[in-house]
């Protein structure tokens, strides 16, 4: 019991702690108990207990720019890759995020569901996530395409010469303090680079003004555990930028 206790102040200090880095300066006063922060919509907030707090003006600012970008892009026909696409797979989480995580191009669970890293690839990002404190809700996620490569072959530069300026635009519209990226094809995608990502990972670039931390996919992770740890390790280091404490190790399963 006195275990759980702990377990849930830790929780509730990272998040108060992460708010703080995204910019939350105040807590609503509600009578509600649940976990809701000031920084949860309206939305999802009344899912959970009916009662209203106000949404911080940045957080509905950002959101809206993400909601311009979506609806510019339409059921967007620009490059080959609609051809073959069941969902255009736009980006999910917190549209104040301090945190960002960028991929390549959507899988075969992805197309389907409409989200990136919703595979398995993603729920060991999930993982991670959680492993840095974190939940999924916290950080956003996004890739270089919008649409399956087919065949999940990597995506062509025309592909995305036409589809990064939307990439492009949620990073202008949310502002993370970190961006991850992951995976050889983003990282060479973003930083228009032919330096292999074994050794761009491990420190932050400073790319456009923006810190960005290149480190392995997850896919690569599930043929590789042993590189487990490197990618640990980077996140490491982006959690100590971010002022973030992990409780939980999870090399050590
Ligand atoms: S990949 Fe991007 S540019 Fe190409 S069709 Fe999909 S949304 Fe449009």
């Amino acid at each position: 019991m006195k275990n759980g206790i702990k377990e849930l102040l830790q929780d509730v200090k990272t998040h108060l702690e992460y708010q703080k880095i995204m910019g939350v300066t105040e807590m609503p006063k509600s009578s509600c108990h649940c976990e809701e922060s000031a920084r949860t919509t309206k939305q999802s907030h009344k899912s959970s207990c009916n009662k209203e707090i106000a949404t911080p003006p940045s957080v509905a600012r950002n959101d809206t720019k993400l909601k311009e970008i979506r609806a510019e892009i339409g059921d967007c026909k620009r490059c080959k890759l609609c051809k073959a696409r069941k969902n255009i797979v736009f980006g999910v989480g917190d549209p104040n995020a301090a945190l960002m995580f960028i991929g390549e191009g959507p899988g075969a669970d992805e197309d389907e569901q409409g989200e990136p890293f919703v595979g398995r690839a993603g729920q060991l990002l999930t993982k991670i996530i959680i492993a840095m404190g974190l939940k999924r809700e916290d950080v956003y996620i996004a890739n270089c395409v919008k649409c399956r490569p087919p065949n999940n072959r990597a995506p062509e530069p025309d592909e995305l010469d036409t589809c990064m300026p939307f990439l492009m635009k949620q990073i202008e519209a949310i502002k993370p303090k970190v961006i991850v990226c992951l995976g050889a094809t983003a990282a060479k995608d973003i930083l228009k680079t032919e330096v292999p990502i074994s050794k761009l990972r491990g420190k932050f670039l400073d790319w456009n003004g923006y810190k960005l931390m290149p480190t392995f996919h997850p896919a690569f992770l599930l043929r590789n555990p042993n590189m487990k740890r490197p990618v640990w390790e980077d996140m490491q280091t982006v959690m100590k930028e971010l002022g973030l404490k992990s409780r939980i190790n999870p090399l050590a399963k």
